[in-house]
């Protein structure tokens, strides 16, 4: 899937209000978590691609940065590599990051989303085994996954929206209700003094 596509995704599943973990997931660290699989690969490809052309080398492609980035690409993009990482900072940390799951997020998109012309080397460097999917780059299923983000994030608005209003609400309703009455404040206890 293409890096805007897993941001949103990633964004989507850190907002939700079903919690899986107790913790509270930041939502932007999610997120760059997410993305940072192909920043990874592709970054320096192209920083080396820029550069190249800034100072005027007539094909870059032979220069290595084309090498640079798929060899990134299988690290990056691989669940073998992930786990133990992740496994290494809860260590490290006493407690998981559980932004760092916005890594494995991307790899478990991807598997179904690239074709035989990309495919995502998920169980690198164990296995070459690679699913073939469908390719995120068909405008079908562009229609089709940003539709579906439209969905989403509509229902997560809806969602936020109902619980401010909810939380507004309650705030109104809170002083009156829970305010003490000061002791001699209240009603006037009038002695014979009602119009029966
Ligand atoms: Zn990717």
């Amino acid at each position: 899937m293409e890096i805007f596509a897993h941001a949103l995704w990633a964004t989507a599943v850190a907002r939700t209000p079903v919690r899986v973990v107790a913790e509270r997931v930041r939502w932007r660290w999610f997120a760059l978590w997410a993305v940072s699989p192909d920043l990874f690969a592709f970054a320096p490809g192209v920083a080396v691609a820029l550069w190249l052309r800034v100072f005027g080398v007539a094909s870059p492609h032979h220069h290595g940065h084309h090498v640079l980035g798929i060899e990134l690409y299988d690290p990056t993009h691989s669940l073998v590599v992930f786990a133990p990482l992740f496994a290494a900072v809860w260590l490290i940390r006493r407690r998981p990051a559980w932004c760092m799951l916005g890594w494995s997020l991307h790899i478990l998109m991807d598997i179904p989303t690239h074709s035989a012309h990309f495919p995502t080397p998920f169980l690198w460097p164990l296995s070459s085994y690679r699913f073939i999917g469908i390719s995120w780059a068909q405008w079908r299923f562009m229609a089709f996954n940003y539709s579906a983000l439209g969905i989403v994030f509509f229902i997560l608005w809806m969602y936020q929206r109902r619980k401010r209003l909810a939380s507004r609400r309650a705030c109104q309703s809170v002083p009156l209700s829970a305010s003490p009455i000061p002791e001699g404040a209240g009603p006037r206890q009038s002695g014979g003094s009602s119009q029966d």
